[in-house]
């Protein structure tokens, strides 16, 4: 039985590093697969972690409709036995629904990584939809740690030292120029009482 598994966690918690490995772990396998993302720090077109790997990736705009591409992919012939997508807090919440598709009516296994929420704490509209949609939710193992070394859960948004909690969810270019604004990843405590590293010392 194919599934839609969706990895999640904050940022720093290496989801980029795990979907280039679940790729890389199938294509040494021989299967052939699909890689999609939208937005990866590293450019268009591109999965990038922070440990140094790369793949690239077909990047999915909003008006992109998934299952309708493998679906024609396939009729001509191309082979797709699974489809790894990073940054899904970036999809819309119709690409979820097609990718829940791609397993329901083609059999295909969707693996499905991404951050929960922004800066606000609040649910990525991707992200939602795929904790709706999803078999399973795992949260990501490698745990990312905030500043006082307590398990990180939230992400900040940090513009010249200071946690801002309001604004745009998505910025354009985000991840932002990091002497002006930045994300950080803080314990709930932490986010709730607005204390990132920079105010910590
Ligand atoms: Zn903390």
């Amino acid at each position: 039985m194919a599934e839609l598994i969706y990895y999640c966690g904050t940022m720093d918690s290496g989801k980029s590093t795990l979907a280039l490995q679940t790729a890389h772990n199938r294509k040494s396998r021989g299967l052939e697969g699909l890689i999609l993302t939208n937005r990866d720090r590293g450019g268009t077109g591109v999965i990038t972690s922070r440990l140094g790997l790369q793949a690239t990736a077909f990047e999915v705009s909003p008006e992109f409709d998934i299952f309708e591409y493998i679906k024609s992919e396939k009729a001509n012939g191309r082979k797709i036995e699974y489809v790894i997508c990073d940054e899904t807090q970036f999809f819309e919440r119709s690409h979820i629904e097609q990718l829940s598709r791609v397993v329901d009516e083609m059999g295909i296994d969707v693996f499905a990584f991404g951050i929960l929420t922004d800066f606000r704490t609040k649910l990525f509209p991707g992200s939602e939809r795929l904790i709706e949609l999803a078999d399973r939710v795992l949260p990501l193992q490698v745990e990312a740690l905030c500043w006082c070394g307590a398990r990180a859960t939230h992400n900040a948004r940090v513009a010249n030292g200071v946690m801002v909690t309001e604004g745009d969810q998505i910025l354009p270019g985000d991840v932002g120029t990091p002497q002006t604004i930045g994300y950080e990843v803080l314990c709930r405590k932490h986010h709730m009482q607005k204390v990132n590293s920079a105010r910590s010392q």
